[in-house]
Formats: C-alpha cells, structure tokens, sequence
C-alpha cells in the first residue's frame, strides 16, 4: 500500500525555520532536502511569524530585531523557488495543516523555554494519530555539546572551566555539514499549484516583504518590565532613543556575515586575547571582537562552522597551544555553556541561580528606582563610561562585552536596580538578544548566577584607566551634547558600601572583590 492510500493524504517535506536564516551548516534543512530527494517528495520551506510579535510584544522584541528579522527573512527566503511565511498561532496553523497533508518536518532544536514548548506541542500533535505518517525531526543547533553531562558529583557543572574541560574535545570535533548549492535547491521538487492552494489554506500568509517590514517595524518600541510588587511597567523608549537603520548598519543576510568573519579570521583573531578587552576605538568594523553575536542569534552562522573554519586555517595543534585561538574558542564554550545551564535551569531567566540570593537583595524601589532605571536607558548616569556603553547600544543594537559588563555591575551594584529590569531592557534593545548569554551575563554582573565568584564590583574609573585609557570609546560614543561636568547619580565609594549592604542582608559572607 502507499502512503497516500493508507492516510488518504498527500506527504510533503516543510523545513520550518526559525532562527538558522543559512544554507551552510543547517542540518534541518540539509536533512530536509535529502529525505525529500530520496522520497521523491514535494519539499516547502516555512516561516511562523507568531502573532504575540504583532500584537502585545510581551516578549519586548524591540523594534531593531524586528527590522532585522524582516530583511533576513527576505534575503534568506529569495534562496527558495516557494517559500511560505506564514503569520499566526503555530499551534492553529499546524492543525489546519494537517488536515490536508501528512507531514515530514524538519527542525532546527532551540532551548530556550518558549521554543521547547512550542516544539514539544507540535511533536505531539504530528505523532499522536497512530495511523499518522507525519513526524517531528529535530537537530541539535543552538546547543551543541552532549546536554546530559554531568559533574563527577552527579551534579550539573555550574563552574565554567571545568565544563569547558570536559566538553572541549566534543565540541572541536563536531560535525559540520556542508554548504546546500542554489543548484541544488532548484532540482528540488517544489509544491505543486495544487498543494500550495491547499497549504495557503492553513492560515494568513504575508505576501510580500513591505507587509512583513509594515507589520512589524510600524509600532511603538515599549519596553515592558515588572515592578518588585509584581506590576506592570513600561518606557516608550521612541521617546528617549531615536531608531537606527538597522540594514544601513549590520549586516543582515548569511553571504554579509561570512564577510565579517572572514576579515575577523584573517586579520584578527592571532591577537584576539591580548585585544578582546580593550574598549577603544570598538566600533562595528574596525573592532577587536568577531561581531559574531548577531549572526549566531539569527543563524546566519553556526557555531560549528566557527570553530571548523578556524581548525581548518589553523590546524588543530595550533588551537591548543595558541592563547588567542584557544581564547576565542573558549568564549564560543561559553555560550554553549549558559545554553546548557537554561536548558536544565529554565527557572534561572526569573531568578538567581543561586539558591542563597533568590529574593534575597534588597533592591532599590519606587520612585528612586524609577528615576535611576531612567538615567541608565538615557545615558544620563554621569559614569561616563556608562553613559557611553549605554549611547552605543541606542545607536547600534550591541555592546561591547566589557560594556556590558560594566554597565550590568554598575545598574545592579552602584544603583540597586533589580538585574530582572536591566534584563528586559537588553531584551528590548540588543539586537544578539540571547536568552541564554543574556540571562548568564546579567546573572554574572549581578554576582548571583552560575561560576561563583566573589561579589564582584567593577569601579567605572578604574575600568576606563584599563580599557579606555585614551578615551577614545568615550568621545566616541558620548553624545555631542553630553553634560561632562554631570556627577554621578551617586559617588562611587558611598555606592560600593550600599551595595555591599544590599547584598549582606541576611548576613551572608560577602567577599567584595573590586576591579
Ligand atoms: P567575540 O568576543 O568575538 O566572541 C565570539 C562569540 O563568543 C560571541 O559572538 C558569543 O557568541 C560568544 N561569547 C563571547 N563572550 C561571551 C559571553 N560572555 N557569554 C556568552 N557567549 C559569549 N551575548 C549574546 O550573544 N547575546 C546576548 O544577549 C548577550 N547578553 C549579554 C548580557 C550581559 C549583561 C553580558 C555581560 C554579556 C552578554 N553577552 C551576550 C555576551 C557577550 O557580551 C557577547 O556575546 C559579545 O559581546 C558579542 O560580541 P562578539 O560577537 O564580537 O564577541
């Protein structure tokens, strides 16, 4: 009997993406081409936009992701003879979709809470039928290493370099797969007229590109945040920040990203650990830092392709026995790291990893920490490094890491804001975002996450002695209207021993450790 007799359906192959915007290194979608040849199987290419984006942006995904995810999206779905984007619930378009079709979908895996929910529904609904012939295929992407791993205690590592240790030689030797030619996507047996009136059937579809970049980018940029009572909250950071163009500044499809790290492989990766931390002249360009952030967010590169490129130049010795490429590798580690800490923690994005400060500090509140909040989102704390980390974001959609890590410890320490409230606004406005890397660097900067440290407290002017010694990020980035004789909202010697009282308030063992 053939399949379509047994179900009276017709099976198709849909390659559902999501945040793998690539044709190099995507296993989905390589799996996908293969089985559909194989199977001689019609094969289509999806794209959800889910209407929580479009209508209450209760996951604050600010208005430059939204231009960003736009245009990506053209540029990737221009790879596709047919390429659907579909706009609306997941679960009613997978339903409507079934009605029709026996499905075979492939996925690339993401771990963050709302993506293994989502990916565990649709699973079900495709296999629950026992006669159905529709199935779930999913493949390991944003998470890379074993995630079962554990301690010699048994215990989940929660300390960085013994994970990096254990995971180093699976990581170096991952599988890569090869880049899928345009030829061959053209060979492809595409849908017929017939399927895709039917497939179109299964919910609203965007037409053309200016209804996506319309839909998404004409709204307003709220950021959306709890207060310590459980409140809503919210900034309508049009009227702080003025918008950038997202396109005229990043690069925005695979081919642009493959260019930036090929100058960052050729020409600075051999002195990447001597340079990484310095702040600079830091712009997009002319950096020290591989601007890779943004691609692996969206896909565009994967963190396999990454570490290959750099085995294949250097050798696998070299990687080893080089401080700057070992370096480099050992920050991609990092972020598989905090990958594997939400996927068995996803508690951690709502609060302290560690169990000692859960709801335990006394942060600042009311209008206080109303007026402080606003000083750090406009640039106005007079920490001029601050001030211009915070300027940078507004103007580009990323930061710095030492940035980050400075104006994370300085909203936390020095101002008693909630790390949650400095959380969502990164949520808002980075266009890297990564619930992952977001959640472990605010949890760092905030000494209450994973890897305990002592508390750590960054002292802006010693930062700037060390990283922008020259301060040419400062002239950089500070407005041209900056207030340069504005003092600090609070001086930092009073600040450093309110924070120590914040954070001892259940008379802890605190261990400052100032840097
Ligand atoms: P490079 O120095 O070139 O590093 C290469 C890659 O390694 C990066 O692209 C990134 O994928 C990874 N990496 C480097 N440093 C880290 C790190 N500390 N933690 C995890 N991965 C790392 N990174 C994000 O990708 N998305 C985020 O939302 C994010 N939020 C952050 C929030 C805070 C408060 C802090 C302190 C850090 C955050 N980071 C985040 C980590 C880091 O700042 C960025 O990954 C880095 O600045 C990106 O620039 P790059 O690609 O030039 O980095």
């Amino acid at each position: 009997m053939s399949q379509k007799e047994q179900t009276n359906k017709q099976k198709i192959v849909i390659y559902w993406s999501r945040r793998d915007f690539r044709l190099n290194d995507n296993p989905a979608l390589a799996e996908a081409i293969n089985y559909s040849q194989t199977n001689n199987l019609e094969f289509l290419p999806i794209y959800i936009l889910d209407n929580g984006l479009l209508e209450d942006n209760k996951f604050n995904i600010g208005t430059a992701r939204r231009e960003f995810l736009a245009v990506c999206l053209e540029k990737f779905a221009k790879n596709f003879k047919e390429f659907l984007i579909f706009q609306g619930n997941y679960k009613q378009i997978f339903e409507n979709l079934l009605k029709n079709f026996e499905i075979e979908l492939f996925v690339n895996e993401d771990i963050e809470p709302y993506s293994k929910e989502r990916d565990n529904f649709v699973k079900k609904l495709l296999e629950s039928n026992q006669n159905s012939l529709s199935k779930l295929n999913s493949y390991h992407d944003q998470l890379t290493i074993f995630r079962e791993i554990r301690a010699g205690s048994g215990n989940l590592y929660s300390v960085f370099t013994p994970f990096k240790n254990a995971v180093l030689e699976e990581f170096l030797s991952a599988k890569v797969y090869p880049m899928i030619s345009l030829k061959n996507l053209q060979v492809l047996k595409a849908v017929s007229r017939e399927s895709l009136n039917l497939l179109k059937q299964a919910g609203t579809i965007i037409q053309s590109n200016s209804d996506i970049i319309f839909k998404l980018i004409d709204k307003p940029n709220i950021l959306h945040y709890k207060n310590s009572d459980g409140g809503d909250k919210t900034i309508n950071i049009d009227d702080i920040h003025q918008r950038f163009s997202v396109k005229e500044t990043w690069y925005t499809s695979e081919e642009e990203a493959l260019i930036v790290w090929q100058k960052f492989l050729d020409n600075k990766i051999t002195s990447y650990k001597e340079s990484r931390d310095g702040l600079g002249m830091d712009t997009l360009g002319v950096g020290q830092t591989s601007k890779m952030s943004v691609a692996l967010k969206w896909g565009l590169v994967s963190v396999r392709y990454l570490k290959q490129s750099i085995l294949e130049k250097f050798g696998p010795l070299e990687i080893i026995s080089n401080s700057n490429l070992y370096q480099f590798i050992a920050e991609l580690i990092w972020r598989e790291f905090y990958r594997y800490i939400l996927y068995h923690r996803p508690s951690v994005l709502g609060l302290e990893y560690q169990l000692k400060f859960q709801n335990k500090i006394n942060w600042e509140k009311g209008e206080i920490a109303d007026e402080r909040f606003l000083a750090w989102i406009k640039g106005e704390t007079g920490y001029k490094v601050v001030d211009a980390s915070m300027n940078q974001l507004a103007k580009v959609g990323w930061m710095h890491n030492r940035s980050r890590m400075i104006v994370a410890s300085i909203l936390t320490k020095n101002l008693g804001i909630d790390w949650r409230w400095g959380q969502e606004y990164f949520r808002l406005v980075l266009l890297d975002l990564d619930e992952a890397s977001n959640n472990g660097g605010w949890q760092w900067g905030s000494s209450t996450g994973s890897d305990p440290k002592p508390i750590r407290i960054f002292n802006p002017y010693l930062q700037t002695e060390n990283y922008d010694k020259e301060s040419l990020y400062q002239n950089k980035w500070l407005p041209k209207n900056y207030n340069y004789s504005k003092l600090p909202i609070i001086e930092h010697k009073l600040a450093r021993e309110q924070a120590l009282i914040r954070y001892n308030s259940n008379n802890f063992k605190i261990t400052p450790r100032d840097s």
